[in-house]
């Protein structure tokens, strides 16, 4: 044995560590457990081929998948004050932020973009759960500001995709504050005659659910998503019944009517523009012929 291990394996050894290999080549799925090869994963949306388990897909990621050739403008958000309370538990906020920031390479929880979608220009946000459970601070609040401000001015339509934790507790009363302050956002889309439509994808929970992300004109929602301000088990300790099968989820709560949807994310792209072509009155895509943009819709 001695030969093997210390002159073939060393040399087997050296021969494979010279190639870079990338440490997270496959993917195993949370629901039922088959390994994927993460390139096949990434084409399919990071949607599971097996068991059609949608799993997260960074904002970045899914806006390339879903404007046309993958070309989106950035869209600037004003940075807030970082750590106004100067807050502290195991980690000192900044030093959170600072992990979550090198961790997801984004500045903070949402990401705002313009650009076309099958010809169909909008302004879209995204919130991402990587980057500290997607939690709603003020960077989250003004991204929604800044969002609804370009739509306005663009005469554009707004969609947004949700998936949050909730507030930011390491900025208390001001993460609150974002719930109003994003309320009135979408008033002024409301107010200007455009369209604004959610995208509920797993979790949304929390004041983020009480606030912007149920207030679209329609309300769609990624499949077994699960959407809620209390989550199941704090209910289930609350209320001490056992709860139904399903419930919170995105088809459950499509059957008792607080959605319009669940569309499977392969499908969104399609379904967000026939909805917004049919809501400011443009003539619908059509396949390998893809008809100009319309006017802007009517304010
Ligand atoms: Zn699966």
């Amino acid at each position: 044995m001695n030969w093997i291990s210390n002159y073939v394996r060393p040399k087997i050894n050296s021969l494979f560590s010279r190639r870079e290999v990338p440490e997270n080549l496959w993917t195993k799925c949370p629901e039922c457990g088959t390994m994927l090869f993460h390139r096949e994963l990434a084409d399919n949306l990071n949607v599971c081929t097996h068991c059609d388990h949608h799993m997260a897909i960074t904002p970045r990621d899914r806006f390339k998948a879903m404007f046309d050739g993958g070309v989106f403008l950035e869209v600037k958000v004003p940075e807030p004050l970082a750590d106004p309370l100067h807050f502290r538990d195991q980690k000192k906020y900044p030093d959170r932020m600072k992990a979550a920031q090198k961790s997801t390479g984004e500045k903070d929880a949402m990401l705002v973009a313009e650009g076309e979608v099958m010809r169909t220009p909008i302004v879209a946000i995204a919130q991402d759960f990587a980057f500290m459970g997607g939690s709603m601070g003020m960077y989250v609040g003004n991204a929604i500001i800044a969002a609804a401000e370009r739509a306005v001015k663009l005469k554009r339509p707004l969609v947004l995709f949700s998936a949050a934790g909730g507030a930011r507790m390491q900025e208390g009363i001001l993460s609150l504050m974002q719930m109003p302050r994003s309320t009135v956002a979408v008033q002024m889309l409301k107010e200007a005659g455009l369209p604004y439509i959610v995208v509920l994808t797993h979790p949304t929970t929390g004041g983020v659910t009480a606030s912007y992300a149920m207030l679209g004109d329609v309300q769609i929602a990624e499949p077994n998503a699960l959407i809620c301000f209390a989550g199941p088990r704090v209910i289930e300790q609350t209320i001490r019944e056992k709860l139904p099968e399903g419930f919170q989820r995105a088809e459950y709560l499509l059957d008792h009517g607080m959605l319009d949807r669940v569309t499977h994310r392969k499908n969104l792209r399609e379904e967000l523009v026939t909805i917004i072509r049919m809501l400011t009155r443009q003539s619908p895509a059509v396949h390998g012929d893809l008809p100009a943009t319309a006017e802007a819709p009517k304010a």
